[in-house]
């Protein structure tokens, strides 16, 4: 970046804004802006969240939302579920992608069954549509990836809070998927995750903060936002023996592309 010019912005591709608690989604919106946040991605994660995504991205032009049904949430899925986040999708123009959806067999708080029944339905509404689908996986790698491999085609996606090992991720970006992470890289446990941030091309990887969970470790206790989406920056900077401003820059213009961000 030439000296004067306006420093890259950063996005912060998975914040849920909706669960916030000490902070409103005006102010979060607003000082994430002043910590060049230009753009944040807001999932849902249950219907009534995919609902609120769609208000703030009506509401702020740097917020843009995907709908979709965690797999904690599941066991609610039905019919009734798709159609309505189908109806989100017609009628919100900044409605970019479908999920958070996938699998948590971490805390399994749905049967896994229906789990899978909800990816699966969330991955056809995505490609009716054209548009990418947001992969919570935790401990469930291999399901995941026999799932969207069942799905491929046209499937843009990306394993959002990336927490596998690099053969997993490496499997994934020979899928053609992207990979992205999380504050998490920034523990002091992270060795294996940064190991896996080594071998993933900068081009194939996104910044989130998850807000407002995992704030990263210079920020430990406190509420993540997407604010913080810079300490995740300046962890992959010092990894990749990038400036921060070139992974600001990289991993927009990559996450625009994949979002169709305009
Ligand atoms: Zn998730
Ligand atoms: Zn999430």
């Amino acid at each position: 970046m030439e000296k004067n010019n306006k420093p890259s912005y950063f996005i912060d591709t998975h914040a849920h804004l909706d669960m916030l608690k000490n902070m409103t989604p005006e102010t979060a919106v607003k000082n994430s802006l002043a910590e060049n946040v230009k753009y944040i991605i807001n999932p849902g994660s249950s219907l009534e969240g995919s609902i609120k995504s769609c208000q703030y991205s009506n509401k702020f032009e740097a917020v843009y939302s995907s709908v979709g049904v965690h797999p904690h949430d599941a066991e609610t899925f039905d019919k009734r579920t798709l159609s309505e986040l189908e109806k989100l999708v017609k009628g919100n123009k900044k409605v970019i992608a479908i999920g958070e959806t996938g699998f948590d067999y971490y805390r399994n708080l749905s049967p896994k069954n229906d789990q899978e029944n909800a990816f699966i339905s969330q991955i056809e509404l995505a490609l009716k549509y054209n548009l990418p689908v947001i992969v919570h996986d935790r401990e469930a790698h291999s399901d995941t990836l026999k799932i969207l491999k069942s799905c491929t085609g046209s499937l843009n996606a990306v394993i959002h809070c990336f927490s596998g090992s690099t053969d997993f991720a490496l499997k994934c970006l020979e899928m053609g998927f992207f990979i992205s992470f999380t504050g998490v890289i920034t523990f002091p446990n992270a060795k294996e995750l940064v190991q896996t941030v080594k071998e993933v091309p900068i081009e194939r990887l996104f910044l989130e903060t998850d807000a407002p969970f995992l704030a990263p470790q210079e920020r430990r206790g406190q509420e993540n936002y997407p604010g913080f989406v810079k300490y995740i920056a300046a962890k992959i900077a010092d990894i990749k023996g990038l400036s921060v401003d070139e992974v600001a820059r990289i991993t927009s213009v990559s996450a625009r592309k994949f979002f169709k961000l305009n």
